[in-house]
């Protein structure tokens, strides 16, 4: 009787494709995804970022010219460029199929994609899933007086620090809002200086730091270079063509395939059910059986999109949307891992890790964060305090970790999850980011 069922199995032809073969072939452009976080709440992210995408043509000019108006009619016309990027968040709020556009733009040789659309609610936790996926960040500060210092010392640290903790080398740090100081040289030096000394301490190497004086308003050296005789003192880069200067990370394309889940939704008539992610390692094609963990459930692929266009298959490092059948919804939440059979991921319930701790360590109650994926559990051993450079033990079993230490720890969690090293997770409690680092 359990192999009944009303639902009738789809069968989805599989082009049987040597994935790694077609990779080497395609000239596809790069892929690569950032994070950006703020040195202040209004440090203008949300211009710069609208900015990019309106001059980079991400957008058409109609809807621009619609906000433009709509932003007037309330007085604020300077709010149309932050519209741009908020308009996708509201969307993707109210639980409307994410039009991943809104999040993407294109040079001559790169895809980008921005992966974070913090709120200001639970702001860490989506930036935790964002880092992890990111190649760089973007650093927005605000270059006016009074707001760059408050902005330090709020929460910049700490994303500063979380970033470099989820993996990230390369910070780009936008120096905004300079036409509001006449493009000071001297303010830019002393930003440039500050800020400078505040990522090392976190971890940044000098040479991983770029720094650019630009205006999201205004839009001078964000995409085109300044004219403005104030600031004829900048010969650097502009801020498109410092993100275009990175190399992105070469992925695990020959490895077995991991995939987080990022979002699940249910589409169209046609593609009832969906999943959207970046592929961690290995590759995947139209007609392939997948497993997700934890829950041990197969799916069939039954179309995918690479960077939303139709593809027949996609490798490790690219943004894809993945069309499923054969699997009810219930087996997929975000956080989930997409592998297969052949090569699955474990699922455990403790595991052991290196972290900086931000706050004071005692065995107690945290939360797991790894992407999307967040579960409670416990720290329930100290195992060692380590030499930051070298890595060796230091004390066994101390009693307490003090914040900055850099530790060995055993987290154990109620439920099984999947994990496995290397992997970078962040403990938080109470709201706060307690620790941070790398599954062992
Ligand atoms: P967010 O909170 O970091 O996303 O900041 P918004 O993009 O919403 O901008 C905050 C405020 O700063 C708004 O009033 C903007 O009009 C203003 N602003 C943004 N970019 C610039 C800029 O380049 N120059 C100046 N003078 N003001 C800006």
């Amino acid at each position: 009787m359990n192999d009944l069922s009303v639902e009738e199995k789809v069968n989805v032809k599989s082009k049987n494709l040597d994935v790694l073969s077609e990779y080497s072939k395609a000239e596809r452009k790069r892929a690569m995804n950032f994070a950006v976080i703020v040195g202040h709440v209004d440090a203008g992210k949300s211009t710069l970022m609208g900015r990019l995408l309106a001059d980079l043509k991400a957008i058409d000019q109609r809807t621009l010219d619609k906000y433009k108006r709509e932003a007037e009619k309330i007085g604020k016309g300077s709010f149309a460029l932050a519209w741009v990027l908020d308009q996708g968040a509201e969307e993707r709020a109210r639980g409307v199929t994410i039009d991943i556009a809104t999040n993407k733009f294109e040079t001559e040789k790169t895809v980008f994609t921005i992966v974070d659309a913090p709120g200001h609610r639970d702001f860490v936790p989506n930036m935790i899933a964002g880092a992890s996926q990111a190649d760089f960040a973007v650093l927005v500060i605000d270059s006016n007086i009074g707001n760059f210092e408050s902005g330090l010392k709020g929460q910049t640290k700490e994303h500063a620090l979380l970033v470099r903790s989820m993996g990230v080398q390369r910070i780009i740090v936008a120096v905004n809002k300079m036409d509001s100081v006449q493009w000071d040289k001297e303010r830019f030096d002393e930003i440039e200086q500050q800020v400078s000394s505040f990522l090392t301490t976190a971890g940044f190497q000098p040479k991983n730091i770029n720094f650019v004086p630009c205006s999201g308003i205004s839009g001078d050296n964000v995409t085109r270079r300044s004219d403005d005789p104030n600031v004829s003192w900048y010969q650097g880069r502009t801020l498109v063509d410092e993100l275009e200067a990175t190399e992105p990370y070469s992925h695990a394309v020959d490895k077995p395939l991991r995939m987080t889940i990022g979002d699940v939704f249910r589409g169209s008539v046609q593609n009832p059910l969906s999943i959207s992610g970046r592929i961690d390692a290995g590759s995947l094609q139209v007609g392939d059986q997948i497993l997700t963990m934890p829950s041990g459930e197969t799916a069939t692929i039954r179309s995918l999109e690479v960077d939303g266009e139709p593809s027949d298959w996609a490798v490790a490092g690219q943004n894809v949307v993945l069309n499923l059948a054969n699997i009810d919804p219930i087996h997929l939440r975000s956080g989930d891992v997409i592998c297969r059979a052949s090569a699955p991921i474990a699922n455990v319930t403790s595991f052991t890790c290196k972290v900086l701790a931000f706050d004071h360590l005692l065995p107690s109650m945290v939360d797991i964060h790894r992407g999307r994926l967040h579960v409670p559990g416990r720290i329930s051993r100290l195992v060692a305090t380590l030499d930051k450079q070298s890595g060796n033990i230091l004390k066994k079993k101390p009693k307490i970790v003090a914040p900055g230490t850099v530790a060995r720890i055993v987290v154990e969690m109620d439920q099984a999850v999947p994990l496995e090293a290397p992997t970078r997770i962040v403990l938080r409690a109470g709201g706060e980011t307690v620790a941070a680092g790398l599954l062992e």
